[in-house]
């Protein structure tokens, strides 16, 4: 089987790791700033945070532009449910907006019209999370642009997307953003194993995310109430949960973003091969804009089914059959039995929709060799065949 996603773990990446359960800390100590300084010198943002996933980092993201009961957020309903399920943990309420056929990023008209619907209804989003899927920006430029007309925040769910570049400048800069999530899991562009990160370049976000990732607690006397008891002394001063991540998973962290931009050409070099060997077939591959450098997390095909005989299940179908290990991304979130019960219903959102019912992604990670791309190739034609 050729998977669609896989870590490349060094002897270098190894030997960080053993380093650390050799060392007095395996968690709490040197590693975790050390990973943190790492991404936000890679990122140019003043402040990262490291967490235990992209999950938790949504959350505390969330919970620090204020997010509770009565606000909305909006997001992409071609992501993974955790883009989404961040605003609900918060006791908000969640809505989609449509996406781009090109990119399957979320469309700027869609936004713009939702918008001013939502301004006539009162129902403006205090946040809106755009999504950089595969690792291609959106067009932040112009949702950063809305931002300022209607007055919300922003939080990119970059999860899909360091190592890529938008206008001139790293994914994660927040130029347009208020914060930038990542994920590190396996399948990502560099990975702990478990684990995310926020970016920021926001002081009092930054404050707020670090108390919530560790209980609330704080022994810095600058956020405490009164006077303190003694050496050992602490106080909680916000709700917050155990988001840590571990030293051990920072080490493999720090080690693995020394060759994340080898990562990620590499990908190119897979995705420009992909993309010169697809042509005769009833495919056309998700758009890269030229403003964008994408990280290009996943190579996403979509079927042109008009002209061959074979269904978008049969292909995918045939695909796993021939050992190649495809996936979709992704099921629209709304159309998940959870959402339906909250009261969305299929065709909100047409063609995220219409992207479902024809992207599969194909194998896309570094050690691809290209003898495997050739497998692929030639497995896709013998699926499309009528
Ligand atoms: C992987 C992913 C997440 C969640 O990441 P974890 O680190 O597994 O919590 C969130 N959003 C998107 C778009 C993802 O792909």
């Amino acid at each position: 089987m050729i998977p669609y996603g896989r870590q490349d773990i060094s002897d270098a990446d190894i030997a960080a790791v053993v380093d650390v359960l050799r060392s007095n800390f395996i968690t709490q100590g040197p590693a975790v700033p050390a990973f943190e300084q790492t991404v936000a010198t890679y990122c140019g943002t003043a402040h990262a945070i490291a967490v235990n996933s992209a999950t938790s980092a949504l959350h505390i993201a969330c919970l620090a532009l204020g997010v509770g009961p009565g606000d909305v957020v909006w997001t992409s309903p071609i992501t993974f449910v955790a883009s989404a399920n961040c605003a609900l943990y918060c006791g908000a309420t969640v809505d989609f907006v449509d996406v781009d056929s090109t990119t399957a990023n979320i469309s700027i008209d869609a936004l713009r019209a939702k918008l001013e619907a939502a301004k006539v209804s009162n129902t403006l989003p205090k946040v809106v999370i755009p999504v950089h899927l595969c690792g291609t920006s959106c067009d932040m430029r112009a949702i950063r642009a809305l931002g300022d007309q209607y007055c919300f925040r922003i939080i990119e769910d970059a999860s899909h997307a360091i190592g890529g570049r938008y206008l001139d400048e790293p994914i994660g800069s927040c130029r347009y953003s208020d914060i930038t999530v990542f994920s590190f899991h396996p399948v990502k562009i560099i990975t702990t194993g478990e684990g995310g990160m926020a970016v920021t370049n926001d002081d009092e976000l930054a404050q707020a995310m670090n108390l919530l990732r560790s209980h609330g607690v704080t022994r810095d006397p600058a956020l405490m109430t009164g006077e303190s008891d003694g050496g050992w002394y602490y106080q909680q001063v916000a709700l917050g949960f155990n988001y840590r991540i571990t030293d051990i998973q920072a080490a493999l962290g720090t080690s693995q973003m020394a060759r994340i931009d080898e990562f990620v050409q590499r990908r190119h070099e897979i995705a420009d091969w992909y993309d010169e060997h697809l042509v005769d077939l009833p495919i056309t591959a998700l758009a890269r804009p030229d403003d964008s450098y994408s990280a290009l997390h996943l190579y996403v095909i979509q079927l042109e089914l008009d002209d061959t005989s074979r269904s978008h299940r049969a292909v995918f179908d045939s695909l796993r059959a021939q050992g190649i290990s495809v996936n979709l991304h992704y099921i629209p979130v709304y159309t998940h039995p959870y959402y339906k019960q909250l009261g969305f219903q299929a065709g909100m959102c047409p063609m995220a929709e219409a992207y479902y019912a024809r992207a599969i992604s194909i194998p896309m990670f570094p050690t691809l060799t290209r003898n495997e791309q050739t497998a692929v190739i030639s497995a896709l034609k013998q699926a499309c065949a009528a």
